[in-house]
């Protein structure tokens, strides 16, 4: 680690917000992504300009659902994965848009009739095999939707939220855990190499949880700030962490520490593959003086105006600001359900997508090692223990 992590200053709200619309998307080719840095829409429009089938889809969704036809079919609870690639009939719904639109399910049977009928669609339209179709019906009767034990809360709408956690696995890793299990909410984690290699058991976690989890660096550098073998060296290192640690990715995703990604960076993630995910309300819930109810509010406000990725900081890798999310994360789930929103994670298109919550049901581990800290420059004291300072 170099010193001049130390130096650096955090740029601007006003960088920041260039930042996120400029790397909105960075598999593009510069000519596109470049005019998608003289934007200030909002993401969805950005995430429209900048990719035709992307486009297509927002213009003219006939089902609005979100579900993405790069994942896999599966139904939970238990989670049931038939490894049959979601299929789209091209219109813009996918096999899970049509069974999801249809919840909530009065019965266990109502839900196993609905996958029957749309899954005889859907092999009707040469879009599946028999023998796939068959299976996925089979998951479907095995799973426990629409049963009496399903406690599932409902999460089909046509707008949703990305809830994000950078900088982790940190100290309160497992109190979010906890709250996303208590409300039922998968969320991505942008996880930071060194605190994955330092609790493997944490980021493992996460994914077993349903939640996505992606790569933040391994030591947080302002990637702007370092050198092509660095940047290569960051990214490769935190990927072997998380594949060190059995965190299966669906795709190779980052986001980028601070938000900071300038052009040259952004040819250099595409070039090895990484889709740079951003984000776009900031609450500052790094700093070490912004309570709870404020958080609460700033994120509401950014809701209100459109605005739908959530970058939250449950871990004091630059302050000890976590306790206050802690107790603003309930509050936060809340109100965005209350404005009629669902919860999503990302595609490999950096858009945001349906997902559902699963628990794993297991028992939600708590760091066993020191949690690597870089002190950065936003202060407010000390984290938690036990922590090792980096430097
Ligand atoms: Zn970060």
């Amino acid at each position: 680690m170099t010193r001049t992590l130390k130096a650096r200053t955090r740029p601007g709200k006003r960088t920041l917000l260039a930042a996120l619309t400029a790397t909105a998307l960075t598999t593009l080719p510069a000519t596109a992504s470049a005019s998608a840095e003289n934007t200030t829409t909002t993401p969805m429009t950005t995430y429209a300009q900048t990719s035709a089938s992307q486009a297509a889809q927002v213009g003219a969704d006939a089902c609005p659902g979100g579900w993405s036809g790069e994942g896999t079919v599966w139904f939970g609870p238990p989670r049931i994965d038939t490894g049959i690639r979601n299929p789209d009939r091209g219109d813009g719904c996918t096999l899970l848009d049509v069974v999801w639109q249809e919840e909530p399910f009065a019965t266990h049977g109502a839900f196993v009739s609905t996958v029957g009928r749309v899954t005889r669609a859907f092999h009707a339209s040469d879009l599946l095999s028999a023998r796939e179709a068959g299976e996925i019906r089979a998951a479907a009767a095995r799973s426990r939707v629409g049963g009496p034990h399903d406690r599932s809360v409902q999460n089909t709408c046509a707008d949703r939220v990305a809830l994000t956690f950078d900088d982790g696995p940190s100290f309160y890793r497992g109190q979010t855990l906890a709250i996303l299990r208590d409300k039922q909410v998968t969320a991505t984690f942008f996880d930071v190499g060194m605190r994955v290699d330092a609790n493997p058991h944490l980021a493992a976690f996460e994914r077993q949880e349903g939640h996505l989890v992606l790569n933040h660096t391994y030591e947080h550098p302002n990637l702007n700030e370092v050198t092509v073998p660095r940047l290569r060296e960051e990214m490769n290192r935190t990927e072997e962490a998380l594949d060190r640690a059995g965190v299966e990715r669906p795709f190779a995703g980052m986001r980028p520490p601070f938000l900071a990604a300038n052009e040259q960076v952004r040819a250099e993630l595409t070039r090895l593959g990484f889709t740079v995910v951003s984000g776009d309300i900031d609450a500052s819930d790094w700093l070490p003086d912004r309570p709870a109810n404020q958080l609460r509010a700033d994120i509401a406000a950014g809701i209100a105006e459109g605005r739908r990725n959530i970058f939250l900081h449950d871990g004091p890798i630059d302050t000890v600001a976590g306790r206050e999310l802690m107790k603003a994360l309930p509050l936060i789930i809340h109100d965005i359900r209350a404005a009629g929103l669902c919860f999503g994670t990302f595609d490999s298109t950096g858009a945001i997508v349906a997902d559902r919550y699963v628990s794993s049901g297991e028992p939600i581990p708590t760091v066993v090692d020191a949690v690597p800290y870089l002190p950065l420059l936003f202060g407010g004291g000390l984290p938690p223990e036990p922590y090792v300072i980096v430097d």
